[in-house]
Protein backbone atom coordinates (compact mmCIF):
# COMPACT_ATOMS: atom_id res chain seq x y z
CA UNK A 1 0.00 0.00 0.00
CA UNK A 2 1.11 3.28 -0.77
CA UNK A 3 1.52 5.67 2.05
CA UNK A 4 1.82 9.55 2.18
CA UNK A 5 5.11 11.34 3.31
CA UNK A 6 7.57 10.21 5.96
CA UNK A 7 7.46 11.75 9.23
CA UNK A 8 9.87 11.66 11.94
CA UNK A 9 8.39 13.25 15.09
CA UNK A 10 10.94 14.54 18.06
CA UNK A 11 9.39 13.63 21.60
CA UNK A 12 6.81 10.90 22.90
CA UNK A 13 4.69 13.56 25.37
CA UNK A 14 1.12 14.43 24.89
CA UNK A 15 1.70 16.79 22.06
CA UNK A 16 4.18 14.23 19.70
CA UNK A 17 2.06 10.95 20.52
CA UNK A 18 -0.90 12.60 19.23
CA UNK A 19 0.77 13.87 16.20
CA UNK A 20 2.22 11.02 15.69
CA UNK A 21 -1.04 9.07 15.86
CA UNK A 22 -3.07 11.89 14.15
CA UNK A 23 -0.44 11.44 11.03
CA UNK A 24 -0.29 7.74 10.66
CA UNK A 25 -4.36 8.14 10.58
CA UNK A 26 -4.05 10.90 7.90
CA UNK A 27 -1.70 8.10 5.66
CA UNK A 28 1.93 9.56 6.92
CA UNK A 29 4.20 6.92 7.77
CA UNK A 30 5.62 8.02 11.28
CA UNK A 31 8.70 7.28 13.29
CA UNK A 32 8.79 8.97 16.74
CA UNK A 33 12.45 9.54 18.39
CA UNK A 34 12.61 10.15 21.97
CA UNK A 35 15.36 9.09 24.70
CA UNK A 36 12.98 9.18 28.00
CA UNK A 37 11.46 5.87 29.29
CA UNK A 38 8.65 7.92 30.28
CA UNK A 39 7.67 11.27 28.68
CA UNK A 40 8.66 14.09 30.67
CA UNK A 41 5.86 16.78 31.94
CA UNK A 42 3.28 14.84 30.36
CA UNK A 43 3.76 11.31 32.92
CA UNK A 44 3.34 14.09 35.96
CA UNK A 45 0.89 16.04 35.49
CA UNK A 46 -2.26 15.93 37.38
CA UNK A 47 -4.77 15.31 33.57
CA UNK A 48 -7.26 17.76 33.85
CA UNK A 49 -8.81 19.32 30.82
CA UNK A 50 -9.93 22.11 32.20
CA UNK A 51 -10.70 25.00 29.25
CA UNK A 52 -12.79 27.09 32.03
CA UNK A 53 -11.09 27.07 35.20
CA UNK A 54 -7.61 28.05 33.24
CA UNK A 55 -9.47 30.49 31.75
CA UNK A 56 -10.85 32.03 34.63
CA UNK A 57 -7.86 31.55 37.15
CA UNK A 58 -5.17 32.31 34.75
CA UNK A 59 -4.08 36.14 34.04
CA UNK A 60 -4.36 35.39 29.77
CA UNK A 61 -6.61 33.06 30.00
CA UNK A 62 -9.94 34.57 29.42
CA UNK A 63 -8.64 35.85 25.89
CA UNK A 64 -8.29 31.94 25.46
CA UNK A 65 -11.65 30.26 26.56
CA UNK A 66 -12.66 29.40 22.57
CA UNK A 67 -9.70 27.73 21.84
CA UNK A 68 -9.06 25.54 25.04
CA UNK A 69 -13.23 24.95 24.97
CA UNK A 70 -12.03 23.69 20.93
CA UNK A 71 -9.38 21.80 22.01
CA UNK A 72 -11.73 19.93 24.77
CA UNK A 73 -14.15 19.19 22.56
CA UNK A 74 -11.98 17.00 20.23
CA UNK A 75 -11.01 14.67 23.29
CA UNK A 76 -14.38 12.35 23.07
CA UNK A 77 -13.10 11.30 19.32
CA UNK A 78 -9.98 10.93 20.25
CA UNK A 79 -10.53 8.89 23.80
CA UNK A 80 -12.74 6.55 21.96
CA UNK A 81 -10.43 5.83 19.26
CA UNK A 82 -7.66 5.61 21.86
CA UNK A 83 -9.09 3.55 24.41
CA UNK A 84 -8.36 6.74 26.89
CA UNK A 85 -11.19 7.02 29.73
CA UNK A 86 -12.11 10.49 30.00
CA UNK A 87 -13.93 11.23 33.37
CA UNK A 88 -16.84 13.92 32.88
CA UNK A 89 -18.26 14.27 36.45
CA UNK A 90 -16.68 17.83 36.39
CA UNK A 91 -14.90 20.59 38.41
CA UNK A 92 -15.51 21.94 41.85
CA UNK A 93 -14.47 25.31 42.91
CA UNK A 94 -13.95 25.18 46.85
CA UNK A 95 -13.53 27.96 48.64
CA UNK A 96 -14.45 30.57 51.31
CA UNK A 97 -18.11 32.40 50.21
CA UNK A 98 -15.93 35.43 49.33
CA UNK A 99 -13.68 33.67 46.89
CA UNK A 100 -16.76 31.83 45.10
CA UNK A 101 -18.12 35.04 44.47
CA UNK A 102 -15.40 35.95 42.51
CA UNK A 103 -15.73 32.65 40.99
CA UNK A 104 -19.34 33.51 40.03
CA UNK A 105 -18.57 36.51 38.45
CA UNK A 106 -16.09 35.19 36.27
CA UNK A 107 -18.36 32.62 35.21
CA UNK A 108 -20.83 35.28 34.79
CA UNK A 109 -18.67 37.02 32.58
CA UNK A 110 -18.59 34.00 29.61
CA UNK A 111 -22.19 33.16 30.59
CA UNK A 112 -21.58 29.96 32.43
CA UNK A 113 -23.44 29.57 35.49
CA UNK A 114 -21.91 26.65 38.25
CA UNK A 115 -24.49 24.74 40.08
CA UNK A 116 -24.22 25.40 44.11
CA UNK A 117 -23.45 22.00 45.98
CA UNK A 118 -24.95 20.93 49.40
CA UNK A 119 -22.99 20.23 51.85
CA UNK A 120 -23.90 16.35 52.05
CA UNK A 121 -23.14 16.33 48.28
CA UNK A 122 -20.21 17.88 48.48
CA UNK A 123 -18.87 15.86 50.97
CA UNK A 124 -19.64 12.62 49.39
CA UNK A 125 -17.94 14.03 46.06
CA UNK A 126 -15.08 15.19 47.32
CA UNK A 127 -14.64 13.14 50.51
CA UNK A 128 -12.54 14.14 53.58
CA UNK A 129 -12.76 18.39 52.14
CA UNK A 130 -12.34 20.47 54.98
CA UNK A 131 -15.55 21.36 56.38
CA UNK A 132 -15.14 25.37 56.41
CA UNK A 133 -15.41 25.17 52.55
CA UNK A 134 -18.13 25.45 50.17
CA UNK A 135 -18.22 24.25 46.75
CA UNK A 136 -19.75 25.16 43.41
CA UNK A 137 -19.99 22.62 40.33
CA UNK A 138 -19.17 23.14 37.04
CA UNK A 139 -19.24 20.01 34.47
CA UNK A 140 -17.22 21.83 31.67
CA UNK A 141 -13.92 20.73 32.83
CA UNK A 142 -12.77 17.65 32.54
CA UNK A 143 -9.60 15.28 33.41
CA UNK A 144 -7.73 11.92 32.38
CA UNK A 145 -5.15 9.60 33.95
CA UNK A 146 -2.25 11.16 32.63
CA UNK A 147 0.04 7.99 32.42
CA UNK A 148 -2.83 5.76 31.24
CA UNK A 149 -3.22 7.63 29.01
CA UNK A 150 0.56 8.12 26.96
CA UNK A 151 0.19 4.20 27.09
CA UNK A 152 -2.85 4.42 25.46
CA UNK A 153 -2.00 7.20 22.43
CA UNK A 154 1.32 4.76 22.31
CA UNK A 155 -0.64 1.70 21.71
CA UNK A 156 -3.19 3.12 19.17
CA UNK A 157 -0.02 4.61 17.28
CA UNK A 158 1.45 1.64 16.62
CA UNK A 159 -1.40 -0.10 15.60
CA UNK A 160 -1.43 2.46 13.19
CA UNK A 161 2.13 1.73 12.43
CA UNK A 162 4.17 4.08 13.85
CA UNK A 163 7.66 3.28 15.23
CA UNK A 164 9.43 4.15 17.92
CA UNK A 165 12.97 5.10 18.70
CA UNK A 166 14.76 5.23 21.87
CA UNK A 167 17.28 8.21 21.06
CA UNK A 168 17.81 11.92 20.87
CA UNK A 169 17.74 14.14 17.82
CA UNK A 170 19.67 16.62 17.68
CA UNK A 171 19.70 17.06 13.60
CA UNK A 172 17.49 17.71 10.85
CA UNK A 173 16.85 13.77 9.56
CA UNK A 174 15.83 12.33 6.60
CA UNK A 175 12.40 12.00 6.64
CA UNK A 176 10.28 14.48 4.83
CA UNK A 177 9.38 16.17 7.30
CA UNK A 178 10.36 16.89 11.20
CA UNK A 179 7.87 17.24 13.69
CA UNK A 180 9.78 19.00 16.60
CA UNK A 181 7.12 17.78 20.03
CA UNK A 182 10.20 18.16 22.33
CA UNK A 183 8.75 20.00 25.10
CA UNK A 184 10.89 22.46 27.36
CA UNK A 185 14.34 20.27 25.36
CA UNK A 186 16.86 22.17 23.44
CA UNK A 187 18.73 19.97 21.80
CA UNK A 188 16.97 21.12 18.35
CA UNK A 189 17.09 24.73 18.34
CA UNK A 190 19.58 25.07 15.54
CA UNK A 191 16.80 22.79 13.28
CA UNK A 192 14.04 24.83 14.86
CA UNK A 193 14.89 28.52 15.78
CA UNK A 194 11.61 29.57 17.11
CA UNK A 195 12.50 27.06 20.38
CA UNK A 196 14.20 29.81 21.64
CA UNK A 197 11.11 31.66 22.48
CA UNK A 198 10.33 29.05 24.95
CA UNK A 199 10.79 29.26 29.03
CA UNK A 200 11.01 26.42 31.66
CA UNK A 201 8.50 26.75 34.33
CA UNK A 202 8.91 23.70 36.45
CA UNK A 203 5.88 21.95 38.46
CA UNK A 204 6.51 19.79 41.73
CA UNK A 205 3.38 17.74 42.50
CA UNK A 206 1.99 16.13 45.76
CA UNK A 207 0.54 12.33 45.23
CA UNK A 208 -1.51 11.01 48.58
CA UNK A 209 -1.32 7.49 47.37
CA UNK A 210 -3.91 6.38 49.98
CA UNK A 211 -6.36 8.44 49.13
CA UNK A 212 -8.17 6.86 45.69
CA UNK A 213 -11.37 8.40 46.52
CA UNK A 214 -13.60 10.87 44.74
CA UNK A 215 -14.48 11.53 41.38
CA UNK A 216 -14.58 14.95 40.64
CA UNK A 217 -11.49 17.46 40.53
CA UNK A 218 -11.34 20.41 42.67
CA UNK A 219 -10.09 24.16 42.38
CA UNK A 220 -9.17 26.17 45.31
CA UNK A 221 -7.54 29.70 45.70
CA UNK A 222 -4.11 28.63 45.16
CA UNK A 223 -4.16 24.98 44.94
CA UNK A 224 -6.07 21.81 43.65
CA UNK A 225 -6.73 18.42 43.89
CA UNK A 226 -7.45 15.70 41.56
CA UNK A 227 -8.45 12.16 42.11
CA UNK A 228 -6.53 9.62 40.06
CA UNK A 229 -6.04 5.72 40.36
CA UNK A 230 -1.96 6.84 41.70
CA UNK A 231 -3.70 8.79 44.48
CA UNK A 232 -4.91 12.67 44.68
CA UNK A 233 -2.67 15.03 43.32
CA UNK A 234 -2.56 18.14 44.52
CA UNK A 235 -0.51 20.63 42.38
CA UNK A 236 1.10 21.92 41.60
CA UNK A 237 3.88 24.75 42.13
CA UNK A 238 4.75 27.03 39.04
CA UNK A 239 8.56 27.88 39.54
CA UNK A 240 9.30 29.90 36.08
CA UNK A 241 13.18 30.01 34.71
CA UNK A 242 13.61 26.46 36.31
CA UNK A 243 14.69 23.55 34.43
CA UNK A 244 15.53 20.52 36.58
CA UNK A 245 13.39 18.27 38.08
CA UNK A 246 15.02 18.44 41.70
CA UNK A 247 12.69 18.06 44.54
CA UNK A 248 12.54 20.83 47.11
CA UNK A 249 11.10 20.72 50.07
CA UNK A 250 11.18 24.30 50.80
CA UNK A 251 9.49 25.43 47.40
CA UNK A 252 6.69 22.67 48.50
CA UNK A 253 6.06 23.98 51.82
CA UNK A 254 2.94 25.88 50.56
CA UNK A 255 2.01 22.92 48.48
CA UNK A 256 1.39 20.66 51.63
CA UNK A 257 -0.27 23.48 54.12
CA UNK A 258 -2.47 23.74 51.23
CA UNK A 259 -3.21 20.03 51.25
CA UNK A 260 -4.11 20.34 55.09
CA UNK A 261 -6.36 22.97 54.50
CA UNK A 262 -8.32 21.40 52.25
CA UNK A 263 -8.08 17.79 53.01
CA UNK A 264 -7.54 18.01 57.29
CA UNK A 265 -6.66 14.07 56.96
CA UNK A 266 -3.94 14.88 54.80
CA UNK A 267 -1.67 16.89 57.13
CA UNK A 268 0.16 13.95 58.20
CA UNK A 269 -0.48 11.57 55.44
CA UNK A 270 2.42 10.15 53.12
CA UNK A 271 2.67 11.35 49.22
CA UNK A 272 5.06 11.36 46.95
CA UNK A 273 6.38 14.17 44.93
CA UNK A 274 7.24 14.11 41.07
CA UNK A 275 8.61 17.44 39.25
CA UNK A 276 8.47 18.10 35.60
CA UNK A 277 9.38 20.65 33.51
CA UNK A 278 6.51 23.14 31.12
CA UNK A 279 7.65 24.72 28.39
CA UNK A 280 6.02 28.63 27.78
CA UNK A 281 5.88 30.52 25.32
CA UNK A 282 5.80 35.09 26.01
CA UNK A 283 2.62 34.73 25.47
CA UNK A 284 1.22 31.51 27.40
CA UNK A 285 -0.39 29.40 23.67
CA UNK A 286 1.60 27.34 22.56
CA UNK A 287 3.79 27.17 18.95
CA UNK A 288 2.10 24.51 16.56
CA UNK A 289 2.75 24.97 13.01
CA UNK A 290 5.45 25.64 10.00
CA UNK A 291 8.76 26.44 11.52
CA UNK A 292 11.18 29.33 9.51
CA UNK A 293 13.04 26.33 8.54
CA UNK A 294 11.45 24.38 5.49
CA UNK A 295 9.46 21.09 6.14
CA UNK A 296 9.72 21.48 9.69
CA UNK A 297 7.08 21.82 12.04
CA UNK A 298 6.61 22.87 15.98
CA UNK A 299 4.35 21.67 18.92
CA UNK A 300 6.01 22.90 21.73
CA UNK A 301 5.25 25.57 24.59
CA UNK A 302 1.37 24.45 25.71
CA UNK A 303 2.88 25.53 29.38
CA UNK A 304 -0.03 24.28 31.38
CA UNK A 305 -1.92 22.54 28.89
CA UNK A 306 -0.58 20.24 27.27
CA UNK A 307 -3.03 17.85 27.76
CA UNK A 308 -6.18 19.88 26.69
CA UNK A 309 -4.32 21.09 24.06
CA UNK A 310 -2.40 18.00 22.58
CA UNK A 311 -5.53 17.02 20.01
CA UNK A 312 -5.74 20.26 18.59
CA UNK A 313 -2.43 20.49 18.11
CA UNK A 314 -2.35 17.04 16.39
CA UNK A 315 -4.95 18.59 13.98
CA UNK A 316 -2.82 21.54 12.74
CA UNK A 317 0.55 19.63 12.67
CA UNK A 318 -1.02 17.05 10.21
CA UNK A 319 -3.01 19.91 8.54
CA UNK A 320 0.83 20.98 7.39
CA UNK A 321 1.78 17.74 6.34
CA UNK A 322 -0.85 16.76 4.37
CA UNK A 323 -3.15 19.88 3.74
CA UNK A 324 -6.10 18.93 5.53
CA UNK A 325 -8.43 21.65 7.85
CA UNK A 326 -6.14 23.09 10.47
CA UNK A 327 -9.32 24.57 11.97
CA UNK A 328 -9.81 28.05 13.05
CA UNK A 329 -7.28 28.21 15.89
CA UNK A 330 -4.64 27.47 13.73
CA UNK A 331 -3.37 31.29 12.67
CA UNK A 332 -3.68 32.35 16.63
CA UNK A 333 -0.73 29.64 17.15
CA UNK A 334 1.43 29.82 14.66
CA UNK A 335 5.26 30.08 15.31
CA UNK A 336 5.44 32.92 12.84
CA UNK A 337 3.68 35.44 15.34
CA UNK A 338 6.56 35.75 17.69
CA UNK A 339 9.60 38.16 17.03
CA UNK A 340 13.25 37.66 17.94
CA UNK A 341 14.56 34.79 16.39
CA UNK A 342 17.63 35.90 15.64
CA UNK A 343 16.46 39.11 14.62
CA UNK A 344 13.89 37.70 12.42
CA UNK A 345 10.48 37.32 11.68
CA UNK A 346 8.47 34.65 10.68
CA UNK A 347 9.40 32.12 8.60
CA UNK A 348 11.20 31.45 5.11
CA UNK A 349 7.94 30.82 2.64
C1 LIG B 1 3.14 19.38 37.73
C2 LIG B 1 2.46 19.56 36.41
C3 LIG B 1 1.08 19.41 36.33
C4 LIG B 1 0.43 19.58 35.09
N1 LIG B 1 -0.93 19.39 35.02
C5 LIG B 1 -1.55 19.50 33.82
C6 LIG B 1 -2.94 19.24 33.70
O1 LIG B 1 -3.61 18.92 34.68
N2 LIG B 1 -3.53 19.37 32.47
C7 LIG B 1 -2.81 19.71 31.35
O2 LIG B 1 -3.39 19.82 30.26
N3 LIG B 1 -1.48 19.95 31.44
C8 LIG B 1 -0.84 19.85 32.64
N4 LIG B 1 0.50 20.10 32.73
C9 LIG B 1 1.21 20.56 31.54
C10 LIG B 1 1.48 19.41 30.63
O3 LIG B 1 2.05 18.35 31.36
C11 LIG B 1 2.43 19.83 29.52
O4 LIG B 1 1.95 21.00 28.88
C12 LIG B 1 2.52 18.72 28.49
O5 LIG B 1 2.83 17.52 29.13
C13 LIG B 1 3.55 19.03 27.47
O6 LIG B 1 3.65 17.91 26.63
P1 LIG B 1 4.82 17.83 25.58
O7 LIG B 1 4.57 16.62 24.76
O8 LIG B 1 4.96 19.15 24.90
O9 LIG B 1 6.15 17.71 26.48
P2 LIG B 1 6.73 16.53 27.37
O10 LIG B 1 5.69 15.74 28.03
O11 LIG B 1 7.77 17.17 28.23
O12 LIG B 1 7.42 15.58 26.33
C14 LIG B 1 8.52 16.00 25.58
C15 LIG B 1 9.30 14.76 25.23
O13 LIG B 1 10.33 15.14 24.33
C16 LIG B 1 11.45 14.33 24.59
N5 LIG B 1 12.63 14.96 24.03
C17 LIG B 1 13.32 16.05 24.50
N6 LIG B 1 14.36 16.32 23.69
C18 LIG B 1 14.32 15.40 22.69
C19 LIG B 1 15.12 15.17 21.54
N7 LIG B 1 16.18 15.92 21.24
N8 LIG B 1 14.80 14.16 20.70
C20 LIG B 1 13.71 13.38 20.96
N9 LIG B 1 12.92 13.54 22.05
C21 LIG B 1 13.22 14.55 22.90
C22 LIG B 1 11.47 14.22 26.11
O14 LIG B 1 12.21 13.07 26.52
C23 LIG B 1 10.00 14.11 26.44
O15 LIG B 1 9.60 12.77 26.55
C24 LIG B 1 1.18 19.91 33.94
C25 LIG B 1 2.57 20.02 34.02
C26 LIG B 1 3.21 19.84 35.23
C27 LIG B 1 4.71 19.95 35.27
Amino acid sequence: MSRGPNVTVAGAGALGLSAALALAKAGCTVSVCDPARGAQASAVAAGMLAPVFEAILEPTGARDLGLLLAARNLWPDLAVRTGITIERSGTAAVGCQDWLAVIRTQLARHGMLGSELPRKMLESLVPGLAGNLDGLLLREDWRLEPRAALLALRRAAEGEGVTFKSEAMVERGRADWLVVATGAGQDLVSVAPELRELRPIKGQILRFMDRRGGRISVRADGAYAVPGSDGLAIGATMEPGRNDTTIDPVTLRPLIEAAGRLFPDLAQAAFDVSAGVRAATPDGLPMVGLSQTPNVILAVGARRNGWLLAPLAAQIVTACVVGSDSGPYARQLEPSRFKGVSGETGRAQ
